[in-house]
């Protein structure tokens, strides 16, 4: 039967039961050990600044009231204002969500861009819900928040199951909450806003052109023909899909998928566009003809150069990780690959470009579309590409370079890498008072 919700699963639940924040800590700990990191600045980074609860209720399109939990966690803001996504999804909970803002810190802090981390979500299965609920539950949200977002403050955007739709209802929610003759002056408030809203071009494919320039360069580096390469991705959502075609024209291969509702193979490569297509029409990849249906893990253990995880946290374990039959991971999720799973992948040889430096195409361009709001400007596709690709090969660099300079993994060199950066702010502005 086709699964329609988003209902933890047995084995989500289990890798639920792993705290993802002791992740951050396990890798925060090997870097910050490994670079000497003073002992006051690894205090004030291991924990963060602010974590606000909020609980709303909804009216429901019956005229039931329901309730629900929303979180926004802001890790840090040494660097400028808090910045990171909004996520809708079943399991989201406060743990969940420290660990995605902590990211979100270094993810800024490595991309070189003046932005904090944090994350927010709501705990809730949006495809149980109807439209016009989505709308309420997004408004009611935005107006619970109030001031703990801002435009020079705190700025989210989407993640998993929120997009440009979303970002224009928080936009507007939070104009609606400002006296009139300001409102045109927070545009800025949420960034991966549809074009028309203030959006920039680029932003919807940014993540995924992220991904892709970091797998050039790091063919690039490897004398690594991508022409001829072969992959596997899991997650077909905005970030998976839009990796698969603009992986098309390298002309590199696709040959399993999976989503929520299961895997599919084709040995002989899966057209992505046709595939696109097919979700577009029936919401997720089951059913698609010219794949046959595999399972989990059959998925994990295909033979392949490049596997993308571009799904959910947890995914890569020390179950998982021996089954993977591949020379290249990189994430373009959230934490997909574990600390235990990081060793065995490490042993085996096979390479992991982190997702804190992997997929920050995301929020280098929710940057530009910022900076653009803030001027009143709108930026050509060609000069958002390019500018993307100057800061995000940039960073590839700088942790490249790290990983050589001090003998490790990239992971822990990117962690390095913000480490440093925010060090040098801690000690030049000190602690206030
Ligand atoms: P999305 O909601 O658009 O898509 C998520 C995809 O993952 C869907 O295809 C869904 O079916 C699939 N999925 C969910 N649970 C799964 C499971 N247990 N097994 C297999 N597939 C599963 O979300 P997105 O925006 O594409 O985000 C995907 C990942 O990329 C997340 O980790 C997110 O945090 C990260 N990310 C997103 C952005 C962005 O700009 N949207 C930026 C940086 C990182």
């Amino acid at each position: 039967m086709l699964p329609t919700s988003l209902e933890p699963t047995i084995i989500q639940e289990l890798t639920k039961q792993k705290s993802l924040y002791d992740n951050v800590v396990k890798q925060f700990k090997k870097a910050a050990d490994l670079m000497k990191l003073d002992e006051d600045i690894r205090k004030i980074l291991a924990k963060t600044n602010n974590e606000i609860v909020v609980n709303f209720p909804v009216k429901m399109d019956d005229g039931r009231i329901e309730i629900f939990t929303g979180y926004r966690v802001q890790h840090n803001n040494a660097l400028g204002p808090y910045k990171g996504g909004l996520r809708y999804h079943p399991l989201v909970d406060i743990d969940e969500i420290r660990a995605l803002a902590a990211w979100m810190t270094w993810k800024s802090a490595i991309a070189d861009i003046p932005f904090g981390g944090a994350k927010g979500g709501i705990q809730f299965d949006p495809t149980k819900y109807t439209i016009n609920e989505l709308e309420r539950i997004t408004r009611r949200f935005t107006f619970a928040l109030g001031n703990n977002i801002g435009p020079e403050y705190d700025i989210p955007a989407p993640d998993v199951n929120t997009n440009s739709q979303i970002m224009a209802w928080m936009l507007d929610t939070y104009l609606s909450m400002m006296p009139a003759h300001e409102r045109y002056r927070c545009l800025h408030v949420v960034t991966g806003k549809p074009i028309e809203s203030g959006g920039s071009v680029g932003r919807d494919k940014a993540t995924g052109q992220g991904v892709v320039f970091i797998i050039e360069q790091w063919a690039k580096d490897h004398n690594f023909d991508l022409g001829s390469a072969t992959y596997i991705i899991q997650g077909f959502g905005n970030v998976g899909s839009r990796v698969t075609s603009l992986m098309k024209r390298h002309g590199s291969k696709l040959i399993a998928v999976e989503d929520i509702t299961g895997a599919l193979l084709n040995s002989e490569g899966i057209n992505p566009d046709d595939l696109i297509e097919y979700v577009k029409n029936h919401g997720s990849i089951y059913g698609y003809p010219s794949a046959k249906p595999i399972d989990h893990n059959i998925f994990l253990a295909t033979k392949a150069d490049i596997f993308i995880p571009a799904a959910m946290e947890n995914q890569i374990t020390a179950e998982t990780a021996p089954m993977l039959n591949l020379k290249l991971v990189a994430e373009a999720a959230n934490g997909p690959t574990d600390p235990e799973a990081d060793i065995i992948l490490n042993r085996r040889n096979i390479h992991v470009i982190p997702d804190i430096l992997c997929n920050s195409g995301g929020v280098i361009v929710s940057y530009f579309e910022w900076l653009q709001n803030k001027r009143s400007e709108s930026w050509e596709l060609e000069e958002v590409d390019s500018k993307l690709h100057k800061k995000i090969i940039n960073a590839y660099e700088r942790v490249r370079d790290t990983a050589i300079a001090y003998r490790t993994d990239w992971r822990t060199a990117a962690y390095i890498v913000a480490l440093k950066r925010l060090r040098i702010v801690y000690k030049e502005r000190g602690i206030f008072p």
